[in-house]
């Protein structure tokens, strides 16, 4: 038996996986040892891999249909791309570049989504290149960027062995980042006196295992932030010089949380004073205070602004880049970090440049050798879906996610997708929710087939090999993108498609993405497949010349701000972009379940994982069970505003009254009507767009 090394495909934390072949099937998975994301520990998950690698579901051949009325027939890749380009090309010569799109994925290789990203903004000069990241980590990248000026987590996962104060707000790792949490337990073990506070609305196992839950309100994440700055300042914690010398805008968010005290945030946020002051105190008196955040903060109509509020707690007390301190975002996705890199979001360029600053736009234009890459900004994924909806965006190119799942305000992506005069999804799997709306059907490679990098949260760089072809006539994502500018370039009558799409291989990818980065500060010049190969997964930066990558950034307390300071930022001080009322009585949160991922394309391959929740169900606090007649069980209609799902409902002693959660993984393919998304509402951020998937009022009945 053959065992090659890769990563698993789930989650952000990363970990490396040794896959176990005969050359042609995946036999057995096992953790890497000597990867630094998880020394050879997997989750429920990642350890099950090998069973979710079967060819039954997969999409194996190109499938196009002529109309909307008819069955999808099988075509070859000459037909299908040349189809694709021919009905870009009309939309692009009659309706102009912006008028197609493209919806990418956090699950894709970082060199997938380089070619897509110089496929849209190089050769067909549109900006209209989102991802399903938006959904995920922009509000952490617009925080970063907001305080820290570079979207660069400073923090490693070693941070946990040195940290004494661990505060985790909006997350479940337990759940959601599992061999981070068993390194968090095992960094508690050791040192029993590290403090782990937690803030969630419900007592998740992550909160079970706090020295102190804060189950506030959702939504209320500011107000508690905003009181434990007030306790810091009022008690003497806050490290004035250090302040003065790093930092700027100290005195206006002084000023703004003057009238926080923690009386006040206790009512708001709907937990005790007193743990309000305990949380502050225990952060003070931390000699290593980190925080580590999630869906929970990010997935909110001001997530940026939680994560800055967040961020001002670090650089109060002036703890930032030395072990055991800092801000520390989770990422969601395996590879929304290196999607990031190459700018793979509609207001970002490579190399962590910002499509708003002409001097980058400049700069890319030169390293792809072309006249300029577009001013006008691109659509993020609700803007972008909204556009297909009204007719704006007539042809939309999706690769490897299932938005008709994972979207919000499902009824409207369901009639963006209905509109939409050619769907192309680029997909390893046949049967999901999307594939139903799809002109034309392209089969990917995935998981185990696949070569390319991926950087997890840590900003770790993980060389993923390939173990086993494909089935039938799947392609590489990166191929697939090249092969259709090859295709489309040659019907715009551009000349120089051959030379900006001259990638043989995936490394000629990787390549040019490591140059774009000289200089920036995510600098990795100095790595190659060869160089990963030899010294292991790589953190960034890692310039041409270094001999390993940097754990923490900022030790020196210089920020990738214009000034070198970091910004203390004023946050919003909203609530929930829908508040319960009389009709809607209850605050629905939505999220993870330990054993699933995502809309379960993969995960629901493999029966043991149905083990633990085997279908979709709301969860309740007992008396709202009891106040409405119900039983553990009983068939009940949810409804919100936007729509309607009919489900079972179970007791909790984990939410509190007036609460409820349903988990995200399910959707309308699996249980016809199931999918939270019905209920959740498309209110974004006004900074990182990212739409308030976490809170929905609802009410429910027995049905
Ligand atoms: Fe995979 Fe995440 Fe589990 Fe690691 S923790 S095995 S990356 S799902």
């Amino acid at each position: 038996m053959a065992e090659t090394k890769a990563t698993c495909p789930y989650c952000g934390v990363g970990c490396g996986v040794i896959i176990q072949h005969d050359g042609a099937r995946v036999i057995e998975v096992r953790g890497d040892p000597d990867h630094p994301a998880n020394f050879g520990r997997l989750c429920s998950k990642g350890s099950t891999l090998h069973f979710t690698a079967r060819p039954e579901t997969r999409l194996i051949f190109p499938e196009l249909r002529q109309g909307r009325a008819e069955p999808r027939a099988r075509v070859s890749w000459e037909q299908a791309l040349d189809t694709a380009a021919d009905r870009f090309a009309s939309v692009i010569a009659e309706h102009g570049p912006d008028a197609v799109g493209f919806y990418l994925s956090g699950q894709l290789l970082t060199e997938d989504y380089y070619v897509f990203n110089k496929l849209a903004k190089g050769l067909i000069a549109t900006n209209n290149v989102d991802t399903n990241s938006r959904l995920c980590m922009s509000s952490a990248v617009a925080a970063y960027k907001q305080t820290l000026g570079a979207d660069a987590p400073p923090c490693a996962y070693e941070d946990f062995d040195h940290t004494d104060c661990l505060l985790i707000a909006g997350a479940n790792p337990a759940f959601a980042h599992p061999i981070a949490f068993r390194r968090i337990e095992a960094a508690k073990a050791a040192r029993p006196g590290m403090k782990i506070i937690v803030v969630d609305p419900r007592r998740t196992d992550t909160a079970a295992s706090a020295d102190l839950h804060l189950a506030i309100l959702p939504g209320t994440d500011i107000w508690l932030f905003n009181a434990m700055l007030h306790v810091l300042l009022w008690e003497g914690y806050v490290n004035m010089p250090w302040v003065r010398e790093h930092t700027e805008g100290f005195e206006a968010l002084r000023e703004a949380v003057r009238e926080a005290t923690p009386a006040t945030a206790a009512q708001i946020c709907g937990v005790n004073e007193a743990d309000i002051i305990t949380a502050a105190r225990w952060w003070g008196e931390a000699q290593a205070p980190l925080s580590l955040w999630c869906m929970g903060l990010n997935q909110s109509h001001h997530g940026t602004h939680n994560g800055t509020a967040l961020i001002a707690l670090s650089l109060a007390v002036g703890k930032i880049g030395t072990p055991g301190c800092g801000p520390f975002s989770l990422t969601g996705q395996p590879n929304a970090m290196g999607g990031r890199e190459v700018g793979g979001l509609s207001n970002l360029l490579s190399g962590h440049r910002d499509l708003a600053n002409p001097a980058h736009r400049a700069e890319v234009a030169a390293l792809w050798g072309i006249e300029s890459v577009p001013e006008k900004p691109g659509l993020s994924a609700v803007e972008l879906f909204e556009a297909v909806r009204e007719g704006k965006v007539k042809a939309l190119w999706i690769a490897c996610t299932n938005p008709a799942h994972s979207m919000p305000q499902q009824a409207l992506i369901r009639e963006a997708l209905e509109k939409c005069e050619f769907v192309v999804l680029q997909e390893a799997y046949a049967n999901t929710e999307t594939a139903a709306y799809a002109d034309l059907l392209l089969p990917a490679l995935t998981w185990a087939e696949k070569e390319g990098t991926v950087t997890n949260t840590e900003r770790r760089i993980t060389h993923v090999n390939a173990a086993i072809p494909g089935p039938g006539e799947t392609r590489a994502d990166w191929a697939i993108a090249r092969d259709f500018a090859l295709c489309l370039g040659a019907k715009l009558g551009r000349k120089d498609v051959h030379r900006l799409f001259a990638y043989p291989n995936a490394e000629s990818v990787f390549l040019e993405h490591a140059e774009s980065t000289r200089d920036r500060d995510l600098d990795i010049t100095g790595l190659s497949y060869a160089v990963l190969d030899e010294l292991g997964p790589q953190q960034w930066p890692f310039p041409a010349g270094a001999s390993e990558g940097r754990s923490r950034l900022y030790a020196d307390g210089k920020f990738e701000t214009e000034s070198g300071k970091a910004k203390f930022v004023v946050p919003a001080t909203t609530l929930t972009s829908e508040a319960i009322d009389a009709r809607y009585p209850l605050r629905l949160t939505t999220g993870r379940l330990r054993d699933q991922w995502h809309g379960m394309s993969r995960t629901g391959k493999a029966a043991r994982l149905y083990a633990h929740v085997d279908e979709p169900r709301i969860e309740l606090n007992k008396a709202d069970i009891e106040r409405r007649g119900l039983r553990d069980g009983d068939l009940v209609s949810v409804k919100s505003r936007r729509g309607k799902v009919v489900l079972r409902a179970y007791a909790t002693e984990e939410i509190k009254p007036g609460h409820a959660f349903i988990a995200m993984h399910w959707g309308r393919n699996l249980l016809s009507s199931s999918g939270a998304n019905e209920l959740t509402l498309n209110t974004v951020d006004p900074f990182s767009k990212q739409p308030e998937l976490k809170h929905a009022a609802v009410q429910i009945e027995k049905v």
